[in-house]
C-alpha cells in the first residue's frame, strides 16, 4: 500500500499493478459455447445473410429491451444510419456532444448536420428544455443517449418531439438491460440502437441492432441492410450491407448468456468502488438509480479540481503510471473536435466543464475486489493530496522543460 505521494510510481516508485488493468475488457462467456455455435455454423455452411444466428440473438435482445422488432448489424454506426435512412432524415439532427464521436459522424457522414445541445449536469443526459430551444424549421431528429447507461428524461423528451412534429431516436449504445421507471431501453421513441462492440457490456466482436416496435420500420431497415432486398434477390430502393454475419452472432450470444452474471458482478465492483471512495471531499462516483434495472457497465468518478487541487487529467496519468488504463469517457466533447469545432463552433457550458471532470475507471467481471481495494487506495491518497501531487508534477515538468532548455539529455 502507498502512504506517501513518493511512493506513486509518476514520482519514481513501482507501479502497483504488474499487468495493465484496462476499462473495456471484452465480456465474452463460455468460450466452448461460442466455438460449439461457430462449428455448428461451419458444418452447416451458413456464415452470413440472416442465418440462424443472428436470428436467435435478434430474438434474444427484442426480449431484453422489451420490443417486437430487432434487426442486428455490422455495428451500431451504421444502425444509426440505416436508421436516418429508413425515416428519411434530412437538415439538421439534434444530439449531445458528450458522447462517442460515432453519434455524430453517423449522421455528418449522409450530409446531414450535428447539432450538439446542452445536458443536464446531474444526469449527463440532454436537457429536454434545451433540446426544445434548439429545434428550427430545420430539424428532422432528435438523438439523445443513454450516457452510461443512465436513462435520459424520456418523457419530456417523447414531449418535445411531439409537440414540434420531429423523429426521436435513441442512441442506446450503453443502455442494454437498463430500465427508466421500470420500462427496458429500447423501447423508447420511434426506435433505439444498440452496439455490440468488442468493449460494450454485450459484444459481439462488432455488432449493432436497431430496436422498435413499428414493424413498418423494422421491415424497411431490414431490406435496407441487405442491400434495399425485401424478397429474394431484388432490390426495392437503394440500401447497404450492414448485416451482422453468424460468427459475430454466435459471440453475441455467449456473450448474452453471461449477461445476468456480467451485471452481478460489475454491481459488486460498483459497490466496491462506492464504499471505498464514499467519504472522499471532491471526487464522486457517479451513481444509479438502485429502484432501476442498470448494467453498471461503466464505472464513472468526476473529480472536482477546484476542491481537490488535483485535475482529472493528472488522476488519469498518476493511474496510468501505475498500469491503471482509465478513460477519458467522454472528453473532450464532440463539438470541441473536428470536423464540428470549426464548422460550427458553439459553447456547452454544461457539457464542457462535465467532461472536463469525468474519468472511467477499471471494472467488469475480470476486475477483483482486491483490484479495486488497490486502485482507490491511489485515488485517495492522490485526491487527499491533491495540492501537492500537482505541485510535485508542475515542478517535474518544469524542470524537464528548464533542462531541454538547456540542452542537457
Ligand atoms: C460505442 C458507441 C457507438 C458506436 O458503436 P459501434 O458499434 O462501434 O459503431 C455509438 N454511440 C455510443 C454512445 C457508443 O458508446
Amino acid at each position: 500500500m502507498k502512504r506517501n505521494i513518493g511512493d506513486l510510481a509518476i514520482f519514481g516508485g513501482s507501479s502497483a499493478f504488474l499487468q495493465p488493468l484496462y476499462v473495456g475488457r471484452p465480456n465474452i462467456g463460455d468460450r466452448s459455447r461460442f466455438f460449439d455455435r461457430v462449428n455448428w455454423a461451419l458444418d452447416h455452411q451458413w456464415l452470413t445473410n440472416g442465418g440462424p444466428l443472428a436470428r436467435e440473438f435478434e430474438q434474444r435482445v427484442a426480449e431484453l429491451a422489451g420490443v417486437r422488432y430487432c434487426v442486428s448489424t455490422c455495428n451500431a454506426t451504421v444502425a444509426l444510419q440505416l436508421l436516418a435512412r429508413a425515416t428519411d432524415l434530412s437538415g439538421e439532427v439534434i444530439m449531445p456532444s458528450l458522447t462517442f464521436p460515432a453519434t455524430a459522424h453517423a449522421f455528418r457522414w449522409l450530409g446531414l448536420t450535428p447539432v450538439f445541445c446542452d445536458i443536464d449536469p446531474s444526469t449527463g443526459c440532454l436537457d429536454p428544455a434545451l433540446v426544445e430551444a434548439a429545434i428550427t424549421p430545420r430539424t428532422s431528429a432528435i438523438v439523445p443517449v443513454h450516457l452510461w447507461g443512465r436513462p435520459c428524461a424520456v418523457d419530456e423528451l417523447a414531449k418535445v418531439a411531439a409537440d414540434h412534429g420531429v423523429k426521436l431516436f435513441y442512441d442506446a449504445a450503453h443502455g442494454l438491460g437498463c430500465t427508466s421507471k421500470g420500462r427496458p431501453i429500447g423501447g423508447f421513441g420511434q426506435a433505439e440502437v444498440f452496439s455490440f462492440h468488442a468493449t460494450k457490456v454485450v459484444n459481439a466482436f462488432e455488432g449493432g441492432a436497431v430496436v422498435t416496435d413499428d414493424e413498418e420500420l423494422a421491415s424497411r431497415i431490414r431490406a435496407m441492410h441487405n442491400f434495399g432486398f425485401s424478397q429474394g434477390r431484388v432490390s426495392t430502393e437503394a440500401g447497404i450491407n450492414g448485416k451482422m454475419t453468424e460468427a459475430a452472432a454466435a459471440m453475441g450470444l455467449t456473450s448474452l448468456d453471461a449477461f445476468e452474471e456480467t451485471v452481478r458482478q460489475n454491481e459488486a465492483n460498483y459497490d466496491g468502488y462506492q464504499s471505498e471512495l464514499a467519504d472522499l471531499a471532491g471526487l464522486k462516483v457517479v451513481a444509479f438509480d438502485p429502484e432501476e434495472r442498470n448494467n453498471y457497465h461503466y464505472l464513472i468518478v468526476e473529480v472536482d479540481a477546484a476542491e481537490t487541487g488535483v485535475h482529472r487529467d493528472l488522476l488519469g496519468d498518476v493511474l496510468r503510471s501505475e498500469n491503471v488504463v482509465c478513460q477519458r469517457y467522454f472528453s473532450p466533447g464532440c463539438h470541441e473536435m473536428e470536423p464540428y469545432r470549426s464548422e460550427r463552433p458553439v459553447t456547452l457550458p454544461h457539457t464542457e466543464r462535465l467532461a472536463q471532470k469525468v474519468l472511467a475507471l477499471p471494472t467488469g467481471p475480470t476486475v477483483s475486489r482486491e483490484d479495486i481495494r488497490r486502485v482507490c487506495d491511489i485515488v485517495r491518497l492522490t485526491v487527499e493530496r491533491g495540492h501537492e501531487v500537482t505541485r510535485r508534477a508542475n515542478e517535474r515538468a518544469e524542470s524537464t522543460a528548464g533542462g531541454e532548455g538547456k540542452g542537457s539529455k
